[in-house]
């Protein structure tokens, strides 16, 4: 099978050291498979994302080096494949309306959740019965789907080996589809990696549990299984992690302060 992997940035920021670290490991890794490297710009974040970063986000990475097969797959344009998709695991009975509010769900999690980077569990309380029939498409709404509790989600991972997580307790019932008409990341990542005919994803350690999700969707979807490989996330002196900081770790800032391509990727590769 011709490896292919792909980056997939969302313009919401400048790229930083840590987006450099994961992406030169994708990088990396289609060179010693010969494969191919797409780049894909996960633009469905309509408040955050912002034209002017798709242009950087290009720009710094010519600068880097790292090389991507055109054309840019451009996730706003696709929104019609996501509804597809959605509406096969909604008449399948996969995915339910969730009515709660943002501020329903801040109130129904018990305890503060200290992996910030993840979503609370959901709670069910807008999961219908198991034998419920499949629901009908509403308008602005929220739907979710329907986690196997209690079934653990395994994948080996080439660079942390064997990973598992459980659903129902791990995560919970995740969005697929928003109340603004778009898809959620997961549903739109799913779709887009099969489409692309992707055979590793390389992504940082903070999207593990969205991996187990995705395998979830994927199953749902009947779309084939894909290779992972997580990298380390990157921290600082302080051990505050790289995507947390907003200050002089953008490759933009790096590259003004007169560093080269080599000096950075030194960096994240000590
Ligand atoms: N756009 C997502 C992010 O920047 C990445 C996703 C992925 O690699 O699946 O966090
Ligand atoms: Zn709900």
């Amino acid at each position: 099978m011709h490896y292919t992997g792909r980056l997939a940035p969302s313009p919401t920021g400048l790229l930083h050291l840590g987006h450099a670290a994961t992406f030169w490991t994708a990088y990396q890794r289609s060179l010693q498979h010969q494969g191919t490297l797409l780049l894909r710009n996960e633009d469905l974040d309509p408040q955050r994302s912002k034209p002017e970063y798709v242009d950087a986000m290009i720009e710094d990475l010519a600068w880097l080096g790292i090389d991507c097969a055109p054309p840019m797959i451009v996730q706003s344009h696709r929104i019609s494949i996501y509804r597809a998709a959605f509406v096969r695991l909604l008449s399948h009975g996969y995915v339910y309306a969730c009515t709660c509010s943002r501020k329903d769900l801040t109130q129904m999690i018990a305890a503060p959740h200290e992996d910030t980077d993840d979503e609370p569990v959901y709670t069910g309380h807008c999961r219908p019965a198991p034998n419920a029939l499949p629901q009908t498409l509403q308008p602005s709404t929220n739907y979710r789907f329907r986690v196997p509790d209690g079934e653990t989600i395994r994948f080996n991972d080439a660079n942390l080996g064997p990973q598992s997580f459980t659903a129902g307790k791990d995560f919970g019932d995740f969005l697929v589809w928003r109340k603004d008409d778009l898809p959620s990341y997961q549903l739109a990542c799913v779709v887009d990696d099969a489409d692309s005919q992707i055979t590793e994803v390389v992504r940082g350690a903070d999207l593990l549990k969205s991996t187990a999700r995705q395998i979830l969707l994927q199953r749902a979807l009947q779309l084939p299984a894909v290779d992972y490989l997580h990298t380390h996330l990157l921290r600082d002196e302080q051990g505050i992690r790289l995507a947390k900081r907003h200050d002089a770790l953008a490759l933009r800032t790096l590259r003004q302060q007169g560093h080269t391509p080599a000096e950075v990727v030194a960096m994240f590769s000590r």
